[in-house]
């Protein structure tokens, strides 16, 4: 008899989980929805007064400028949902290598210094080679979005410094700037999908909403943890521990 009543226990609670995760997926789905449609309606608005001519002549260029920058918009959600998915479903491609931290970091911060310098921030890089057995596109994923953040958030004239170090049994990354910073209240909620602190400058410096998601679900799969520490008006350091060998990837 008890031996049922525990089963009905496990079945329902199955059942809850079942439920809360298709919740999970219908709120993101409609999210993602609601983040697509309003730069294509944005497109569509704009290519209609240039198709009826009603823009004036000097104004086209700048028109143009728009529909690149809501499209360039899309790309970058399309490929953050990209990078998502691949996270969620524990993608084949997720195989774990030989790869150094430090290269990784390095390969990171080269493609991101046209950025920082549109953005009058420097970016520095500090630490030693880093061997660990990871998975190498996720850890590019983890350094890039923190870097691109801490670019993004910053001040003209600020900086960002990466630290990278390793000890008998972890890798530590620090990606530390000199931005905006981040209220007590929202340091748990800014790995929630879609959450951002102030939606207009995010959205004016191309964030997504899902960077930081990318990170901790990165970090997660890495059986790795993340912390952050601010101090709003001085700037943010986000602290990731990775363990240098990974017994089982989850
Ligand atoms: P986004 O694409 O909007 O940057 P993220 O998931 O990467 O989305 O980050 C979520 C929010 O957390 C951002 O919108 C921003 O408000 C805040 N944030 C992230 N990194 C930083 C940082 N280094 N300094 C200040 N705020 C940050």
């Amino acid at each position: 008899m008890l031996h049922i009543a525990a089963q009905k226990r496990q079945l329902k609670k199955d059942q809850e989980q079942i439920e809360k995760t298709a919740l999970i997926r219908q709120e993101f789905t409609a999210n993602v929805s609601h983040e697509l449609k309003t730069p294509l309606h944005a497109i569509s608005g704009y290519a209609e007064l240039l198709e009826n001519g009603m823009v004036r002549e000097e104004d086209i260029k700048p028109f143009a400028g728009r529909i690149r920058g809501e499209s360039s918009r899309m790309i970058r959600l399309v490929e953050d949902i990209i990078d998502l998915t691949k996270l969620d479903n524990g993608d084949a491609e997720m195989k774990r290598e030989d790869c150094d931290l430090y290269r990784i970091a390095e390969n990171a911060v080269d493609s991101l210094e046209s950025r920082a310098s549109a953005a009058n921030v420097s970016i520095a890089i500090d630490g030693e080679d880093a061997p660990i057995k990871a998975v190498p596109q996720v850890i590019y994923s983890i350094v890039y979005n923190l870097c691109d953040n801490a670019i993004k958030y910053n001040h003209s004239g600020g900086s960002v410094a990466l630290g990278i170090h390793q000890t008998e049994h972890n890798t530590v990354l620090t990606v530390k700037d000199t931005g905006i910073g981040i209220p007590e209240e929202s340091r748990e909620r800014i790995f929630e999908r879609f959450y951002r602190i102030d939606k207009s400058r995010s959205k004016e410096v191309g964030g997504t909403g899902l960077g930081l998601s990318i990170v901790k679900h990165g970090v997660l799969i890495h059986n790795g943890k993340i912390e952050v520490n601010s101090e709003p008006g001085k700037g943010t350091e986000f602290v990731v521990t990775i363990p240098n060998e990974q017994e089982v990837i989850k």
